[in-house]
Formats: C-alpha cells, structure tokens, sequence
C-alpha cells in the first residue's frame, strides 16, 4: 500500500505510523506515542475530562487519559490516538512554546480538533482494512459492525461513522440508538 498524494496531514501522518511501525489491527497505541517519545499517563480524571495533550519545553510531551469506569476502553483508545494527533498537528505551532489540549465531550470543535479525530479515525481503521473487512463480512451483516469494532478496538459507534465516511454507511439509521 504505497501512496503518493494525500489530502491532508491527518492523513499523512496515519498512513506513515503504518507504514514505519507495521501495525496491525488493533493499533498498539503505546508503541505509536513511544516512537514519538510521548509518555503516556493513565489516570482517573473527573468525568468531563476524556484526556489532555501537553507539551512544555525540555520535557517529554504528555498524554493522560481518564481511566474513570464512565470511560470504556475503545473510547480510552479513541482519546488517545485523538491526543497523539495533537502531538503531530501542533508540531509547527510555536515549536518552543508551552502548549496543552483538553478534551472533553463539550470542547469546540475546531478545525485542529477535527483534524485530531480525523487522524485518529484514519490510524485506527486505515480506509484498506476497513474496505477488505466490510467485503469479507458481507455474508454476515448483522454482526458486521461488532466484529470489525473489536478488531479495529474501536467502538461500534466510531465504526459506523467511518463507514459512513467511507460511503459504506448501511447503518447509519442506527447511529443515535449507542454511543461509544
Ligand atoms: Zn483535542
């Protein structure tokens, strides 16, 4: 899977994380923040809280993410692959500066923020695999959506929305009925 043009650097990064680490589905997401020298903090935070990026001169950068119950681990996985886009996206931003991000539920969403979910999308279900899953489970449609969301360790939510995004969205009438 070699590619030349991408459409943004959401995009980029994921497909690079792939293509220099060798993932495989599920995404070891600790090995990724490792490679980029992030620590990884986990951590029980108030409820609001889904996680933080942090980044101050001379220090490693940071990631903690909420460890609370309220907080299951696909979406635990999702902040975290969120927050490692933070660290790849904010990288031309004032390089020597102090620099944090906290997410939770309510927070704005910007183009930077999106651009987050966006990369973690695409490093959690890169579009090939998707594509290859959604074909080889056609026989078995009404479990599709669980089985590739506990292969990709995503919840089904996240699942069906990058379906969506993909044009394979059968199953967004669905959608308000779960969440993550
Ligand atoms: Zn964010």
């Amino acid at each position: 899977m070699s590619r030349l043009h991408f459409e943004d650097e959401a995009e980029l990064y994921a497909h690079k994380a792939w293509k220099t680490l060798q993932l495989e589905p599920p995404v070891d997401l600790l090995k990724v923040a490792s490679r980029l020298k992030i620590v990884v903090e986990e951590r029980e935070f108030v409820p609001e809280v889904d996680g933080l990026y942090l980044r101050l001169p001379g220090a490693p950068p940071v990631i903690a993410v909420n460890t609370s119950y309220v907080k299951p681990l696909s979406r635990r996985r999702f902040t975290i692959a969120h927050e490692i886009g933070h660290h790849l996206l904010a990288r031309r931003i004032s390089p020597h500066r102090r620099l944090y991000f906290i997410d939770t539920p309510k927070t704005r969403r910007t183009v930077m923020e999106r651009a987050c979910d966006r990369f973690a999308a695409l490093l959690l279900m890169p579009e090939n695999l998707v594509r290859q899953y959604f074909r080889e489970l056609a026989a078995n449609e009404s479990k599709r959506v669980a089985v590739m969301s506990s292969r990709f360790g995503v919840s089904a939510w996240a699942i069906r929305r990058r379906l969506r995004k993909l044009g394979l969205g059968v199953y967004s009438r669905h959608q308000s009925s779960t969440s993550f």
